[in-house]
């Protein structure tokens, strides 16, 4: 199809990663991530975040979020969340299940944005042993409403954490786009904010199929292998998940890739921003824009042949990936200013 701006994830394997996984494919290599590539990728994680964690790697987002929430809780543990959270509304209740039961506590946010006063309500709200006990705080970076956690506001959730005894978990499918735009050091965000894991996307970036999960706490990461395997994500020829990131993290083409993704998404919010009749529900903050379209608009839309959602964070979404072509942002543009003139 041409291409779409419907999801990230419609784009194919950008060429590094592609590369990365030819050159892994010679001759024959140890299975279950006993192999050079897998050593590497996670070396390569441990030099980039510039800290001793422990990397795993899962085939998908849901895999990585569900079991990355269940390794920080008993059954009987909750899980505090945004309304807007992957994990919430797009995992068909794999945290819950991979967790045997622990239930995901659900904050009403303005914007999809987690802060510590929806933390500290929902703990407060009951605490009594009739109700699931607190235990893990999960923010994505960036939303799914397309809003960046700044380097403070990650602070300041995790103090909350730190003095409530919750463990913090970073939902990271788009965190490649979060680093591009802050411009600030992965480990600033990260370990250093007071994350104590991190599901890190690579599919949305340009790979294939592949999400790494990063315990900054390694006695967090006890059996998780062993929890990956149960949940079927052991990949038995691991290289192919691994060597694209020891490729994409060593040449940065994983910070390119979203660098380019970033800058489509302010070329087409700019070019909104001047015409008439057309309105940002706000400025890009990473590779997300979200416009807002009547019913009729969306059909009119449709009609001229684009797909795009309108079940996540309101409006119509437009989401960039590292092979977003400026010709189609025009087309776009174009298809726009025609649906709201007429
Ligand atoms: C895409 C996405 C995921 C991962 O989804 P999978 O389809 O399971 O790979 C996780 N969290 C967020 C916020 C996402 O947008």
């Amino acid at each position: 199809m041409t291409q779409q701006f419907a999801s990230d994830n419609y784009a194919g394997i950008c060429p590094e990663a592609w590369q990365a996984m030819a050159e892994a494919n010679t001759g024959h290599a140890s299975a279950y991530g006993n192999d050079p590539w897998t050593a590497r990728a996670s070396e390569a994680f441990r030099t980039l975040f510039d800290t001793q964690c422990e990397v795993f790697f899962a085939f998908n987002g849901t895999a990585a979020n569900s079991l990355a929430l269940a390794s920080l809780c008993q059954s009987y543990h909750s899980v505090i969340c945004a309304d807007a959270a992957h994990v919430e509304t797009d995992e068909c209740g794999a945290p819950e299940f991979f967790s045997n039961g622990s239930k995901l506590l659900v904050a009403h946010t303005a914007d999809g944005k987690l802060t510590p006063a929806h933390i500290e309500e929902i703990v407060a709200k009951r605490t009594d042993i009739h109700y699931p006990k607190p235990r893990v705080v999960t923010i994505t970076q960036p939303t799914e409403t397309g809003l960046v956690y700044t380097v403070d506001e990650v602070k300041a959730i995790s103090a909350v954490c730190r003095q409530l005894g919750l463990s913090l978990h970073m939902d990271g499918s788009r965190f490649a786009n979060a680093c591009a735009s802050l411009g600030c050091h992965p480990a600033d965000i990260t370990w250093k904010a007071g994350v104590d894991v991190l599901c890190f996307g690579g599919t949305k970036n340009g790979m294939a199929v592949s999400e790494a999960v990063l315990f900054f706490n390694p006695a967090q990461a006890v059996d998780f292998d062993y929890r990956c395997k149960q949940a079927g994500q052991l990949a038995s020829k691991m290289r192919f998940l691994s060597a694209p990131w020891a490729s994409m993290l060593e040449n940065g083409a994983w910070l390119r890739n979203a660098e380019h993704a970033n800058t489509c998404a302010r070329a087409l919010a700019d070019r909104i921003q001047q015409v008439p009749g057309l309105e940002l529900l706000g400025y890009p903050q990473a590779n997300g824009v979200f416009i807002k379209l009547s019913e009729p608009q969306q059909e009119a839309l449709r009609a001229r042949g684009w797909q795009f959602y309108t079940f996540i964070g309101g409006g119509a979404r437009f989401m960039f990936a590292w092979d977003s072509d400026p010709t189609r942002i025009d087309a776009l543009v174009n298809d726009l200013t025609a649906v709201v003139a007429s």
